[in-house]
């Protein structure tokens, strides 16, 4: 995983020392716990998580786990493999939480720019490939061009899209034209796009919403408002892997903001470092359901934390 590379490199860095040892000595673990703590904090892993990581990985270490099949530096990749998986969300047992009378609501929130109308086109292909029949819907009408982005993301994935009539804007007494912009209300939208879902028999309809380029309130509360009016069984939260530690404010800034109910990863396939968004799931206690690596709509996966954790301890 791109996003990881140098994390990976920098963890097996730390376990090669202990290959050589017989037996590990406290000063041969604390050794270890020093460069496991650098490697993660170079990969932007946000500071409270490394901290509590490090402490249960060196008790763990340290403590009497004896075992007759692994080697002592084995114990320890397997202790850290353990306590990332742990971080990165165990647990978790489904990729989304169906309604049991459809439609299934799923709403997308985030900054903008962290792939939130991307990933619209990619979970809507990937129900559609697993036998749904999804509804995109744009109630982002903030960005001039969204709308229109959504589109050609649905037509690109063969995915159909609700979107609002193009429409005018009031200037003073006179009503302009915007190119690209739609006017309108995005909650309107969103409740509008429900009814048309029971009527047409969509059984899942995804909603992107506005994004701003940092949080704001009035952003917050206009997904607040459109969560209120249609209730989404799913409110995820797309996080961009590349925006560092920033990546853990913002989470819990959509946390208190709009409550959701899973993240995805996007841009995983970027070669940032990619740890601040590690730290999110164990930050808001909320589960990393999908990753993102890439701009084509198959670019997308479940996301399985024992698998990641294995990816980055390869
Ligand atoms: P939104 O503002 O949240 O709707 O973000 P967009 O979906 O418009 O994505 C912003 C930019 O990031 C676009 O240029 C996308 O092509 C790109 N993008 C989205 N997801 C990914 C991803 O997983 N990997 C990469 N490399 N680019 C992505």
């Amino acid at each position: 995983m791109a996003a990881f590379s140098s994390l990976t490199d920098r963890l097996s860095n730390a376990f090669k020392h202990l290959k050589s040892k017989g037996k590990l000595s406290e000063t041969d673990i604390d050794g270890t716990i020093r460069e496991i703590r650098r490697a993660l904090l170079d990969a932007d892993v946000a500071l409270e998580v490394v901290r509590s990581f490090t402490a249960r990985v060196r008790e763990r270490a340290l403590g009497t786990e004896v075992s007759q099949a692994l080697n002592p530096a084995q114990q320890v990749v397997k202790i850290v493999d353990e306590e990332l998986t742990d971080v990165l969300g165990a647990g978790v047992d489904r990729p989304l939480n169906f309604a049991k009378n459809p439609p299934t609501i799923i709403m997308l929130a985030g900054l903008q720019g962290a792939g939130k109308t991307t990933l619209a086109g990619k979970l809507g292909y990937w129900l559609k490939d697993s036998g749904h029949t999804p509804l995109l819907v744009a109630a982002d009408l903030q960005r001039p061009n969204a709308v229109t982005q959504l589109q050609v993301v649905g037509e690109r994935a063969g995915v159909p899209v609700y979107a609002p009539e193009k429409g005018v804007q009031s200037d003073g007494g006179d009503d302009v034209t915007v190119p690209g912009l739609t006017t309108g209300d995005p909650v309107k939208v969103a409740r509008d796009s429900i009814a048309l879902a029971k009527q047409k028999l969509y059984d899942t309809v995804i909603i992107d919403t506005a994004g701003r380029l940092g949080v704001d309130e009035e952003l917050m509360q206009q997904a607040r408002d459109i969560r209120d009016a249609v209730q989404p069984n799913e409110i995820l939260f797309v996080i961009d892997a590349m925006i560092g530690q920033d990546a853990v404010k913002t989470a819990k800034a959509f946390d208190e903001g709009v409550d959701f109910t899973g993240v995805v990863l996007s841009k995983l396939d970027g070669d940032a470092r990619g740890g601040a968004a590690l730290s999110v799931a164990s930050v808001t206690g909320k589960p990393i359901l999908f990753a993102s690596t890439g701009e084509g709509f198959k670019d997308f996966e479940v996301f399985h934390p024992d698998r990641m954790a294995s990816r980055i301890l390869d």
